[in-house]
């Protein structure tokens, strides 16, 4: 009772530490994680104030559709109603498109590193990935475009990056396009879209009228701080968004996760205050960087992956014992670094005086 042969060579996903977990063993009173680019300030407080309302029926299955929150997408993107596909999370979308497309003896191109259920969930299809390293963090689009052969069925753009947070521009992202063939699928996961600034968005979803090989993922699980409750979508032609819902659990997002998002949508105050709000603590951050002499990557979201003179594991380790949770990187393929998620400004504040007593000595000799 093995499974699939590829499935011994995998395994499951590791979740960070639990928070409750880091407070009982260190014994601490609180602690500020920024591991897995969530929204320190929360969610919306009129989903907040709506969460007893919308509770009600639990009894029910979900409206499969999803009717009232895709009207309001349909509004927001100006896309057609069956252009959209709803997943439990764009984890699941993901998913439902490495089942729909990828099988073996057929491949599928990603960078590295970068977001990893793109290749696990490949691998679990039977389909090869090819990785391409990418060049200070961003994505090496022509070494990506020189991977593609009659084999490939699907390219993976996550935009901005992650762990990186570099963003494609809009124009490098048509360029690809116009040079990727038209029967290869280009999957751009805009996980982070809303913190990107508006003169630099790509307007991808625009760009499926003209290329309707283009899939384009969000999520409300980042920006909208809707994690706990997995919603997240692709934006496609109707034609391939048919055949994603023919993948796809009939009853796949809950009806508090549907309303929850409805609402977050229209609070566009609470989105702005949060972008608002991390841009500047991000801001703050890399300049103590720069102070500091470490190096980083661009970022266009709310996390940055530094370089660090140890490993990531062990300033993780250092700050797990003050109460600050961070992203090693050396489960994302770059050991020495770390990837950290914006938080509020008092708790950076804290974090760079922990980062400034932990890395100096070590900053010092690099530089002698
Ligand atoms: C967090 C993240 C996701 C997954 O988000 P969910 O909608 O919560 O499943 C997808 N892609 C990237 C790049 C992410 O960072």
């Amino acid at each position: 009772m093995n499974g699939k042969t590829i499935l011994q060579t995998m395994k499951p996903y590791k979740p960070g530490k639990q928070i409750e977990d880091v407070k009982k063993e260190y014994g601490l009173n609180k602690i500020v994680k920024l591991a897995s680019n969530e929204n320190p300030f929360g969610y919306s407080p009129q989903v907040k104030e709506a969460i007893t309302d919308i509770s009600t029926h639990l009894e029910l299955y979900p409206d499969g559709y999803a009717t009232e929150l895709r009207e309001a997408l349909v509004n927001q993107l100006n896309v057609k109603p069956d252009q959209l596909v709803f997943g439990s999370g764009s984890d699941e979308v993901i998913a439902i498109l490495c089942q729909a497309f990828l099988e073996s003896g057929t491949n599928t191109i990603t960078a590295t590193p970068t977001f990893p259920q793109y290749k696990h969930n490949a691998l679990i299809q039977g389909a090869d990935v090819k990785e391409v390293p990418v060049v200070n963090g961003y994505h090496d689009l022509d070494a990506m475009l020189n991977e593609i052969d009659e084999n490939t069925k699907i390219v993976w753009l996550c935009t901005p990056n992650n762990p990186t947070g570099t963003l494609i521009e809009e124009a490098s992202l048509i360029d690809f396009m116009e040079r990727c063939p038209s029967d290869v699928l280009v999957v751009v996961d805009e996980a982070y879209y809303e913190y990107v600034r508006p003169e630099d968005a790509p307007d991808s979803i625009k760009a499926i009228e003209t290329y309707p090989n283009l899939v384009v993922l969000r999520t409300f699980s980042k920006a909208y701080g809707l994690a706990a409750l997995r919603v997240g979508y692709g934006v496609a032609t109707e034609t391939i968004a048919n055949l994603l819902n023919i993948v796809r659990g009939p009853f796949n997002t809950t009806s508090i996760a549907q309303k929850a998002a409805l609402i977050a949508l229209e609070d566009q105050q609470f989105l702005q205050d949060t972008v608002k709000q991390t841009l500047a603590n991000k801001k703050k951050f890399m300049e103590f960087l720069d102070r500091m002499g470490l190096t980083y990557y661009d970022s266009a979201t709310n996390f940055v992956f530094v370089n660090l003179p140890v490993t990531g594991d062990e300033l993780f380790e250092h700050l797990l014992t003050k109460g600050f949770i961070v992203r090693s990187g050396e489960a994302l393929g770059h050991p020495k670094g770390a990837r950290i998620t914006i938080g509020h400004e008092e708790d950076m504040k804290l974090l760079q005086d922990l980062i400034e007593a932990y890395l100096t000595p070590a900053v010092k000799e690099n530089q002698s």
